[in-house]
């Protein structure tokens, strides 16, 4: 039980889980304008709090903060949810140990989502905190809950992926898991990027 308090502090809770995060993807760069989104899902009440759409990083606040339910249905809130809600409620309803989803369209992992190339085991960190290379699901347009279903057979497995010609979906246990892989992810593709600038990156697996 992540948010095991009574109702009212356990939105509370939430909103100021995606928040903290959302403000400091944003200042981390891994989020440019007003892209990308942040969720958090609970298990007991079937209701996720999501960063709104369109939304200024900078200003926002736990009131903008918009729960919901996995159909759309807001529960609290003044805003409008995530363009992209639909591939978090995918990734909710079929992937059962995830309760943070933490979108980002940062530029290196992006840089490879648009090659559609996976990045292979190339440091040690992508063992725990990515769970082996970053795949790349199948493309399917924004906004789609066909976005977050694509995602969803990799993420049974992994705790990032890199979604085709669009940018990075992260998960974890909790908000700060997903974002950690979400800052994984980015890492790992800069050294890639870097790597592949002056030679051909060795791989290592997972025995070594
Ligand atoms: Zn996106």
């Amino acid at each position: 039980m992540l948010y095991n308090i009574n109702k009212i502090g356990k939105d509370e809770r939430m909103k100021q889980d995606v928040l903290r995060i959302a403000k400091k993807a944003f200042d981390e760069k891994l989020m440019a304008g007003t892209s990308g989104n942040i969720s958090v899902f609970d298990r007991d009440s079937g209701l996720m709090a999501i960063t709104p759409s369109s939304y200024d990083y900078g200003i926002m606040e736990e009131k903008d903060i918009v729960v919901t339910d996995l159909d759309g249905n807001v529960e609290e809130g003044w805003l409008r949810p995530s363009s992209e809600w639909k591939m978090h409620a995918e990734i909710y309803r079929n992937v059962e140990h995830v309760n943070a989803v933490v979108h980002t369209h940062s530029p290196y992992a992006t840089s490879f989502a648009v090659l559609q190339k996976e990045i292979p085991v190339i440091l040690i960190e992508m063992l725990p905190f990515l769970n082996g290379s970053l795949e790349v699901s199948p493309y399917a347009s924004q906004g789609s809950s066909q976005v977050g279903l694509n995602a969803v057979p990799i993420l049974k497995r992994k705790n990032a992926c890199l979604m085709a010609n669009h940018g990075v979906v992260a998960v974890g246990k909790d908000v700060d898991q997903a974002y950690l892989s979400s800052v994984y992810a980015e890492d790992v593709a800069k050294v890639y990027h870097m790597a592949l600038t002056v030679g051909t990156p060795v791989e290592i697996n997972g025995e070594d």
